[in-house]
């Protein structure tokens, strides 16, 4: 199987799972605990949080540890406008775990604004401050796009919600592995990450609160229970899953920038085999604007949900993972103004770490081929 669906999740780095087996193999005690076997739990935590930390420019003290990127955008988004009421404001190509939990503010008597992007899926810093007032309790816009990797200007957007003096909350959980981040120069309040999409562990997350704001106002936590994470995140933490994501955070700041470059060069590999094989049009910009490891094309008179069914040796996707069992046409396509022929032949295509040459080359003759299924051949969906 070529793998090429990194948007959806990674595949763990080995130098992260061999952190976590040592972990889980030889520290199990509760990082609660006073003895000294806790006690060292709790260093190992400490130290992860102090990577988190400095690769966001963070301090130790603004990061929560959160079962994932999804609990972190809800304890973000609840969490502050619980205590604000009022109105919210996002765009319209947030993953679900951001617009869902608007929408569930929406029906307890919050307004929300979610504001449309242009073409390219972009929101500007503009339609942001024009869409602000004076009981705005939070604006909520993500680093990058899950389907179509478009970056959004967040330090622009945080210089508007500063001077507004309203809460600014980032999803990052896209753009992590790929965009330098401060979250001081991006000028937001809430950060979040996860751990599966940068080849660590599923099932665990970051939520980067700025003290600044903790100093303001008291989030509302999702979980009430033993005080962990200073009351904001109650349960006893995830100590492999931790030392994992902190590891793979240590990996992705040593590598970063020259990565980024070598995936670029997969993509283009994979477009211009691909362009030779069969007719299709990108929905997505392969520009500095935009994630260099992903692309989203249509392949024109395809139905994807066909394709992918054929397509038994590569994995790619026609949309968001987490959106996938859904028949809807894709909400982010749509709001990039794509008909629905040319949603409806969209794939998307994400390259990693272990991606190789041959693989890319491979996989695009594999997509081109399965283009010429007819509607007899076609396999059950
Ligand atoms: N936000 C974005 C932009 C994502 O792409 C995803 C996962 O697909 C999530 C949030 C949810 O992350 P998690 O799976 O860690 O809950």
């Amino acid at each position: 199987m070529i793998y090429l669906d990194h948007q959806a999740t990674t595949p763990i780095d080995p130098i992260v799972l061999a952190e976590m087996t040592s972990v889980s193999e030889r520290q199990f005690a509760n990082p609660g605990s006073p003895h000294r076997a806790g006690v060292a739990v709790a260093a190992l935590i400490d130290k992860a949080r102090g990577v988190v930390a400095r690769f966001l420019g963070a301090r130790k003290s603004e990061i929560y540890f959160t079962s994932g990127a999804t609990e972190a955008n809800n304890l973000a988004i609840k969490g502050v406008a619980n205590r604000r009421r009022g109105h919210v404001v996002t765009t319209a190509v947030e993953h679900k775990s951001v617009l869902d939990c608007c929408a569930f503010l929406g029906v307890e008597g919050y307004d929300v604004t979610v504001l449309p992007v242009d073409g390219e899926g972009r929101v500007s810093a503009r339609q942001v401050a024009e869409s602000l007032r004076a009981d705005t309790a939070l604006v909520s816009v993500m680093l990058a796009n899950n389907e179509v990797s478009t970056i959004q200007p967040i330090a622009e957007i945080g210089r508007v919600t500063r001077h507004a003096g309203v809460p600014f909350h980032c999803d990052a959980t896209q753009g992590a592995g790929y965009v330098d981040i401060d979250v001081d120069e991006l000028g937001v309040d809430l950060l979040s990450m996860s751990g599966h999409k940068i080849y660590g562990p599923k099932g665990v997350g970051v939520l980067y609160v700025s003290d600044d704001l903790t100093g303001r106002m008291d989030l509302v936590p999702l979980c009430h229970g033993g005080g962990q994470e200073r009351g904001l995140r109650a349960g006893t933490l995830n100590t492999a899953g931790i030392v994992g994501l902190g590891a793979a955070v240590e990996l992705l700041a040593e590598h970063r920038t020259e990565e980024s470059r070598r995936l670029a060069g997969l993509r283009a590999v994979f477009l211009d085999e691909l362009s030779h094989l069969v007719d299709f049009e990108l929905n997505s910009g392969t520009g500095p604007g935009f994630l260099p490891h992903a692309v989203s094309l249509s392949l024109t008179g395809v139905d994807a949900q066909w394709l992918l069914a054929s397509l038994t040796d590569v994995a790619v996707s026609t949309g968001s993972a987490c959106n996938s069992a859904s028949e809807e046409p894709s909400y982010v396509l749509t709001a990039l103004g794509l008909s629905p022929e040319r949603i409806m032949g969209s794939i998307r295509v994400s390259v990693g770490r272990f991606t190789g040459r041959d693989e890319v080359v491979r996989a695009a003759r594999l997509v081109a081929a399965a283009t010429g299924h007819d509607s007899r051949e076609r396999p059950a969906a």
